[in-house]
């Protein structure tokens, strides 16, 4: 059975699958590094971006925040970073708030500036001059794999690249957590496979925290030890996916049946958050898929 097939064949029913979101009293686990309690994010326009959100991200944790468009994915990262406040509710870190790191979707580089002046960025608006900088930034460029780019302007590189830059001027200041928004959606899909396997490595080597928004069944299974799968309107997290192959991952999980079968499981529940019926229904009735 290839993977695909996998996916389209639901073996088993979804409440088999699908575990409810986490509630407080669940976590048998290291205490939460960082815990949303009750948390509704009412916008001034009158959205409701989320209600009721209840989450832990224990240290050292992966977690992948998976949902569609609009059920406030983003909006759960940018609480987590104090960006913005809950309407409702409370966000509570273990003793003080660690340092933090943001990557964006987009890699937001400013063009005139070399790739060591992008990634020094953050020191130095914390008063951190060049001279002082210069090993942070180059440790940072060496673990995203740029050594020898710090000269570079970001015309000179490649999409995935420039992701990398964008990912090293978040790790400059060394974020015990590391807040990625969809990071990779728009490489394509050789430079984001690559991309993948390295920040699995990359998150080994720093034994960061990591909270990560996708779209992306695959792309959650590989690099998750948990899943958060969310549903829109309002947003709220409705199942949680543990994935426990052990990090570092590399192809061999990528091609194994475990990782084949997560994907189906994760599947069948981001259909049940999006009130669709599972893919292989939709495969035999002709539909086509969303
Ligand atoms: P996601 O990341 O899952 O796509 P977002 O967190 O970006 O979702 O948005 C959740 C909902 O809140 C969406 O309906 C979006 O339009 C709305 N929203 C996000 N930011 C704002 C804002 N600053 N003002 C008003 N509505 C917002």
């Amino acid at each position: 059975m290839d993977e695909t097939q996998s996916l389209r064949t639901p073996l088993m029913s979804l409440a088999d699958l699908i575990a409810p979101a986490a509630s407080p009293r669940e976590t048998p686990e290291a205490p939460a590094l960082v815990s949303l309690r009750g948390v509704d994010k009412v916008f001034a326009n009158g959205v409701t971006a989320l209600a009721g959100v209840e989450l832990d991200v224990r240290e050292g944790e992966f977690v992948s925040l998976l949902g569609p468009s609009g059920c406030g994915k983003s909006t759960i990262l940018r609480l987590l970073s104090g960006l913005t406040s809950p309407t409702r509710g409370a966000i509570a870190w273990r003793g003080r708030r660690p340092e933090l790191g943001f990557v964006f979707q987009e890699p937001t580089l400013t063009p005139w500036s070399t790739v060591f002046a992008n990634v020094w960025l953050p020191l130095r608006l914390a008063g951190v001059s060049r001279a002082q900088a210069a090993p942070r930034v180059e440790e940072a460029l060496e673990r995203v794999g740029l050594s020898g780019f710090a000269n570079a302007f970001p015309r000179e590189l490649s999409g995935g690249m420039k992701m990398r830059v964008s990912i090293a001027r978040a790790l400059v200041t060394r974020p015990a957590v590391l807040l990625m928004d969809e990071p990779f959606a728009a490489l394509d899909e050789i430079t984001r496979t690559k991309l993948n396997d390295d920040l699995v490595a990359l998150k080994c080597g720093l034994g960061a925290t990591v909270v990560f928004v996708t779209h992306s069944v695959y792309e959650s299974v590989y690099l998750s030890t948990r899943i958060v799968v969310m549903a829109a309107r309002p947003g709220r997290a409705v199942a949680e996916i543990a994935v426990d192959a052990p990090l570092p991952r590399n192809e061999e999980f990528r091609l194994s049946a475990a990782y084949a079968e997560k994907c189906r499981q994760t599947s069948l529940a981001l259909c049940a958050a999006m009130d669709l019926p599972p893919p292989g229904a939709r495969a035999r009735s002709g539909e086509a898929s969303t």
